[in-house]
C-alpha cells in the first residue's frame, strides 16, 4: 500500500530502533537460554530457539537471521508463505499454529516442523499429502495438559491410542511433543504443566519404544520454566521482536 512520504520517514525512523532492538533481544534471550540450562545441569545446546515471527514483517526477520537465527515461527499459512518466499532460503520454519487440513498441501514441504498437531485426522491427512508430494512431515503432537476447555490439544489419556495408530505411517515422524501452559502473571505456575509433558513423555518413550526426544514448551513469559523441565525447544516472540499490537 502507498502510504504519503512522511508517514514512510517516520516509520523509517521507528524501523531503525526496532531492527537494532531485534540483535539486543536476541543476545539477551541467549544469555537467559545460558543460564536456565546452567541452572539445572543441562547445555543450551540441546535447546532450539525458534523465534515467533507471526506478525511481524519480512525486514524484522532478517535483522533476526543476519543476528545468527536461523529457525522462525509463523501460525498462519496467508502470512507465512510471503515470507518463506521473500526470505533466504537457510532459514528453517516452523508452524506453530493450528492447521487446516485445507491448507495442508500449501505448506507441508515448506515447513522443517509442526508444533501444533492437536487431532489424529490433521495427522493422517498430513501424512496422505506428504506422501504424494514425496516429502516427509516432521510433527509434533500438541497436548492439552491443563485440561483447560479453551485449549487446542490432544487429552493425555488419548495419547498412547493415536501414537500407536501414527507412528506407523510412511511419510510423518513424530519426533516428540509440545504444550502451551495455561496464561498466567506468575511464570513458575507453568512448571508443574510442563512436568507433566516431560512425564507424559517418559512413560510414552517407555510404552512405544519412540524416543519422542522433541519437548516444545516455553513462550517469552515462561521458557526457562520450560527448559527447567526438559524443553528442547522453546518458542519465543514477544521478547525478541516486540509486542504484537
Ligand atoms: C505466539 C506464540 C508463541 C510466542 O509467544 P510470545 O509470548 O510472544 O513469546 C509461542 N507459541 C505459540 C504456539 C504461539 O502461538
Amino acid at each position: 500500500m502507498r502510504q504519503p512520504l512522511d508517514s514512510y520517514e517516520k516509520s523509517g525512523i521507528l524501523f531503525r530502533e526496532t531492527m537494532s532492538s531485534v540483535q539486543t533481544n536476541l543476545s539477551e534471550i541467549h544469555a537467559r537460554i545460558e543460564s536456565a540450562a546452567t541452572r539445572c545441569g543441562r547445555k543450551a545446546s540441546e535447546i532450539q530457539l525458534v523465534a515467533v515471527s507471526k506478525t511481524h514483517p519480512p525486514e524484522l526477520i532478517r535483522e533476526a537471521f543476519e543476528a545468527g537465527q536461523r529457525a522462525f515461527g509463523e501460525s498462519r499459512v496467508q502470512d507465512a508463505l510471503p515470507k518463506i518466499d521473500a526470505l533466504p532460503a537457510g532459514i528453517e520454519w516452523h508452524f506453530i499454529g493450528h492447521l487446516q487440513t485445507n491448507k495442508i498441501r500449501k505448506v507441508v514441504d515448506r515447513f522443517a516442523l509442526f508444533h501444533g498437531v492437536d487431532n489424529e485426522n490433521l495427522a493422517i491427512q498430513i501424512n496422505r499429502i506428504a506422501g504424494e508430494l514425496g516429502v516427509t512431515a516432521n510433527v509434533l503432537l500438541e497436548v492439552n495438559v491443563s485440561g483447560e476447555v479453551s485449549k487446542f490439544g490432544f487429552a493425555p489419556e488419548k495419547l498412547p491410542a493415536a501414537l500407536e495408530n501414527l507412528a506407523p505411517l510412511p511419510f510423518l515422524r513424530i519426533p516428540g511433543l509440545m504444550t502451551m501452559a495455561p496464561y498466567s502473571d506468575h511464570p513458575d505456575e507453568a512448571r508443574p504443566y510442563f512436568a507433566k509433558l516431560r512425564e507424559l513423555r517418559d512413560r510414552l518413550a517407555t510404552e512405544t519404544g519412540l524416543p519422542l526426544s522433541e519437548l516444545s514448551m516455553g513462550m517469552s513469559g515462561d521458557f526457562e520454566q520450560g527448559i527447567a523441565e526438559g524443553a528442547t525447544i522453546v518458542r519465543v516472540g514477544s521478547a525478541i521482536f516486540g509486542s504484537r499490537g
